[in-house]
């Protein structure tokens, strides 16, 4: 491709990309494709000749586009949102332009110190205490790897990375709603998941902390070594809160490491009425939330802090002779701050976002997110066919089909099953599911950065619809 087709094709996607983001609610939202389709529209071989870019663009249209579940539109309630904005997708393009690759302070002095600036922004705006030094990864997941990695070093006085674990069992613990980021992580790090321990819940998905302080004792009286506890502001299943300030006291008294995962919530500890969750997330050594999902930073952007930077680059530095510069300890060198050497300059976008929309239009946006999710909360509350499973704190919103005088719990759970499978086949709403207390749940976030009142009207009115021809359907059986 020469400059001139560049050019012609690059102004052909912007427009692309804006007409697709105005549109995206006219889409069906959950792909309607079967499994193989799009793969048997693609020559299995690659093409030996170059071919018209035009072509491949229709290509696009014609195979890829039918093959997307539409994540950008504000029709999607599922899972949690990975919201993308005007301003971030210029920052991307412009990441993807230079090219750079940021490993070391000299590999690009500005995406380094731009990184250490806008994660320190996002520190201020959630509230986290000035203790804390950021650095950007690709997903949460990856950052509780990196914590559990760093916790694994503390506690074998960093012997654990040049000898291996040896004779120590190490105990992790975390609640029973825990993301399952936290099982992949210790699995990685050689804890084992038979090693970490699921605390159980209380009535509102919480872990309980007495119970924490019991398994941890009970785990010391057998000789394991108690290594760090994992606790969650936002739990994926209901958005519950876990103990904050008594697990830290606990990882205190007993000398363990604590790890916060508010991959989702995060993003709402920059409004004032959150403060005293943002006040408990400085709680803790290590702290990540995902800008990605809810501050309209396109995905890939997770927000990474912890107080003992010294720890964290004693787990990861490797200095072969072609990384060492003159430079080395005046400046930071993300690549020893995490698993990968090479890193993409993710620190644009933000910035490109955060200066874009200005701090406080991005507290309008949640603000409102949070408005329309208790709107929802009480339509449904509202409706006696429905019952609502989880407490609402923000806005996801956990419930399920519970027509009067059916209480059978698993014909309840067989009819919440079909329920959100009719739903999402209609192709005009995507939502998702969880268990809670081993009852179906149907989960409603409202997030999407073009959600209007009017969207979540309509999904509501399709739900209760759909609800109502399923409950027909049974009574004519
Ligand atoms: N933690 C929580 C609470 C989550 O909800 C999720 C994903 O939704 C994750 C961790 C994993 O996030 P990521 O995809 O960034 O690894």
């Amino acid at each position: 491709m020469k400059k001139k087709e560049f050019i012609k094709h690059g102004y052909q996607i912007i427009d692309k990309i804006a007409e697709y983001l105005s549109e995206a609610d006219k889409y069906p939202v959950r792909s309607q494709v079967k499994p193989g389709e799009i793969k048997s529209q693609i020559p299995t071989t690659p093409p030996n000749e170059s071919q018209n870019f035009d072509e491949i663009l229709n290509d696009f249209d014609n195979i890829i586009v039918p093959g997307l579940t539409h994540w950008q539109s504000p029709n999607f309630y599922a899972y949690f949102p990975s919201n993308t904005s005007y301003p971030s997708i210029l920052g991307e393009l412009m990441t993807s332009g230079l090219g750079v690759n940021t490993f070391s302070w000299e590999t690009s002095p500005a995406a380094t110190e731009l990184e250490e600036i806008v994660t320190d922004w996002l520190r201020q705006m959630i509230g986290l205490s000035d203790d804390f030094v950021g650095v950007i990864h690709d997903t949460a997941s990856t950052a509780t790897l990196c914590s559990i990695l760093t916790a694994r070093e503390k506690m074998s006085n960093f012997e654990s990375g040049k000898k291996g674990i040896g004779g120590k069992i190490f105990r992790v613990y975390a609640s029973s709603e825990i993301h399952s980021s936290v099982d992949k992580a210790v699995r990685i790090a050689g804890i084992g998941t038979d090693n970490l321990v699921k605390i159980p819940v209380d009535n509102n998905f919480a872990m309980r902390a007495d119970l924490l302080r019991q398994a941890i004792e009970s785990d010391l009286k057998a000789g394991f070594t108690p290594m760090c506890v994992v606790s969650a502001m936002g739990t994926t299943g209901s958005l519950a809160f876990d103990p904050i300030a008594e697990n830290y006291k606990i990882c205190k008294e007993f000398g363990l490491w604590h790890h916060i995962d508010a991959a989702y919530a995060g993003s709402a500890f920059i409004l004032e009425e959150f403060k005293h969750l943002s006040e408990l997330a400085s709680h803790c050594d290590t702290f990540v939330f995902n800008p990605h999902k809810w501050l309209f930073i396109n995905f890939d952007f997770s927000a990474y802090f912890v107080k003992d930077e010294e720890s964290l680059i004693r787990t990861f530095e490797i200095l072969p002779e072609y990384l060492r510069y003159k430079r080395g300890s005046e400046v930071k060198n993300y690549r020893d701050w995490g698993i990968q050497l090479g890193r993409r300059f993710r620190a644009l976008k933000a910035w490109f976002v955060i200066r874009s929309f200005g701090v406080d239009e991005l507290k309008a946006k949640i603000r409102n997110h949070i408005a329309l999710g208790f709107m929802f909360h009480d339509w449904v509350k509202s409706n006696e066919n429905f019952e609502i499973l989880a407490p609402v704190v923000m806005n996801l919103v956990c419930f399920r089909l519970h027509p009067i005088g059916l209480d059978d719990e698993s014909v309840l759970n067989g009819i919440n099953v079909q329920l959100l499978d009719d739903i999402n086949s209609t192709g005009k709403v995507f939502l998702s599911k969880t268990k809670l207390n081993d009852k179906f749940a149907i989960r409603m976030v409202t997030a999407n950065l073009n959600l209007t009142e009017q969207h979540i009207r309509d999904a509501w009115n399709l739900i209760v619809e759909t609800s109502d021809e399923l409950i027909r359907k049974r009574l004519l059986r």
